[in-house]
């Protein structure tokens, strides 16, 4: 496995890539990873077969977090990541720093953005206007980058793979992406980086997140006609402000 902190070096290496014929399959992450993480990792494996090239990327984006969130604390140990990535099979590491990504220099500083303007302005953007300006921009630089034939991203994050989606078409990306199933921990909180966030009773309060979906499709399965939607958004609102902590952005 290599591991590339050089966006040239990783340029360099796509392009050799490409010349040979060679079918490559992305991961980008922020890191500090987990089996979801590597659930898509196997997937892009099983995409680009053998002889493929599996390319991760691990760089946690300063673009996509507003200036209230976690960007400082967000979890990181490179060490550890580069090890998993090592056992799952993994052809590259990309870990760029941020002078890599936005470099200001003699030349002027960073000031290109990708900007989806529908999708991006609902639910998780509404609380967050400028997370998906984040996403888009650091994703296509990414694809320039590594140059994939296909990117596997989390359905955990429905609303980012449906705005990359639409980015790849929208931009004429050429590049494939694949949206693979949250995975998740016995009790049924889907595994996430920012889990370690949780702590004391936050961590069963956080099933709600889980149950309030299940209850929402049992709902609908028991139902002899139809439920309006607002019913069962109303219904959900209940069920998860039971939690104490809970603080409802969007349903
Ligand atoms: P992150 O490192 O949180 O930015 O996530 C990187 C990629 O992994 C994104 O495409 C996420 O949707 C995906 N991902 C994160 N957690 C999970 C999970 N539990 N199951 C499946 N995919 C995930």
């Amino acid at each position: 496995m290599r591991f590339v902190r050089s966006v040239a070096v990783m340029q360099r290496l796509a392009k050799d890539w490409q010349r040979a014929g060679v079918r490559v399959g992305f991961v980008p992450t922020m890191g500090y990873l987990h089996q979801g993480h590597l659930s898509l990792v196997q997937r892009a494996r099983r995409l680009t077969g053998k002889s493929g090239k599996v390319v991760v990327s691990i760089y946690v984006n300063p673009t996509q977090f507003g200036p209230k969130e976690d960007f400082s604390r967000y979890p990181r140990d490179l060490a550890r990541d580069t090890r998993l990535c090592r056992a799952a099979g993994v052809d590259v590491v990309f870990a760029p720093d941020d002078r890599q990504m936005y470099p200001t220099n003699a030349t002027g500083r960073f000031s290109t953005f990708v900007v989806e303007e529908d999708l991006s302005r609902r639910m998780e953007g509404a609380s967050r206007p400028t997370h998906f300006r984040g996403v888009t921009t650091v994703v296509a630089k990414l694809f320039n980058i590594v140059q994939p034939q296909l990117a596997v991203f989390g359905a955990k994050d429905y609303q980012q793979a449906a705005i990359i989606k639409r980015m790849v078409r929208d931009l004429n990306f050429p590049v494939k992406i694949v949206v693979a199933p949250t995975f998740r921990e016995p009790d049924g909180l889907a595994m996430s980086s920012r889990n370690r966030y949780l702590e004391g009773d936050l961590r069963s309060q956080a099933l709600v997140l889980r149950r309030s979906i299940q209850k929402v499709q049992t709902d609908l399965h028991a139902a002899r006609r139809p439920i309006p939607a607002a019913r069962l958004k109303r219904n959900a609102k209940q069920f998860i402000e039971r939690q104490p902590a809970a603080r409802l952005d969007y349903i």
